[in-house]
């Protein structure tokens, strides 16, 4: 049983809970690999179960009726789809799509229920979570709205990298097309001067990052701010706490200047 919980506990909001607690948990649960581009849930679907990503990476798309879609948020081990059932949520309004094929823990829906309504301190964890979410969609609400297609680029790509274990992201041209809610000849463009910039390269399915640093500068003010939020549970390292904490420093300083055009590194 040892090794399920250290297995458990790589998922940070798992990780959150006491022995006690995550064992009551998993005392239903499966392991899964989720596959790339597998559809956890859709519009409408009952959501069945709740899904806890360890090396997995998952997205939530907005789809328009003429098929169109952009991406709400991106995750990894650090969160959790199906966070509906938590407030005894029946269906799915928005889809839940593979990203990164990897591992998940697997608890259904009516199980998580239970387990909530018995013990606070998980709720607890699942409610700051929720929390953390609606700071997260907000920031990408402006961010799609206000900031250049190629800030969000990088700022996407560095939300990948930071849940994946590699520099080469299994992401094509349609892919961040998609993610973006952009034409594919405007992705094009855009990760061409990513490229000719030295930051990243282009292969036919895969994306590397080649300039870590230089993708933070091409990026927008939001990649900190969403990073930060990532780790809002309490057991986050002082690092961590660190970029959260200059990211919301930074953030207050710019309203107190009060001239909305400041950004950082000079830019
Ligand atoms: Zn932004």
């Amino acid at each position: 049983m040892n090794e399920t919980l250290d297995f458990a506990r790589k998922n940070r909001l798992l990780n959150e809970l006491s022995d006690d607690a995550l064992l009551r948990l998993l005392e239903n649960h499966s392991f899964l690999t989720l596959r790339q581009k597998a559809v956890l849930n859709e519009p409408g679907d009952a959501i069945e179960c709740a899904y806890f990503p360890v090396t997995a990476v998952v997205s939530w798309l907005a789809e328009m009726r003429n098929g169109k879609r952009s991406e709400i948020m991106t995750f990894g081990c650090e969160g959790m789809a199906g966070i509906a059932a938590a407030f005894d949520g029946k269906q799915g309004a928005i889809t839940a799509i593979v990203q990164h094929e990897g591992s998940a823990i697997v608890v259904p829906a009516d199980h998580l229920k239970a387990v909530l309504a018995k013990d606070p301190d998980t709720a607890m964890v699942l409610y700051r979570y929720a929390s953390s979410l609606m700071n997260i969609i907000a920031q990408n609400s402006a961010c799609n709205r206000l900031h250049d297609l190629s800030e969000r680029c990088a700022k996407w790509l560095l939300l990948m990298h930071d849940r994946v274990q590699t520099d080469e992201l299994p992401i094509d041209q349609q892919l961040l097309a998609d993610m973006l809610g952009a034409r594919r000849q405007s992705i094009s463009a855009t990760t061409g001067l990513l490229q000719d910039a030295g930051l990243i390269k282009r292969r036919r399915s895969r994306t590397i990052i080649t300039d870590r640093a230089g993708l933070e500068k091409a990026s927008c003010e939001c990649y900190p701010l969403i990073a930060s939020e990532a780790v809002p549970y309490g057991a986050v390292g002082d690092a961590q706490l660190a970029v959260r904490s200059e990211a919301h420093a930074w953030f207050h300083a710019i309203h107190a200047n009060n001239d909305g055009t400041g950004s950082r590194d000079g830019r």
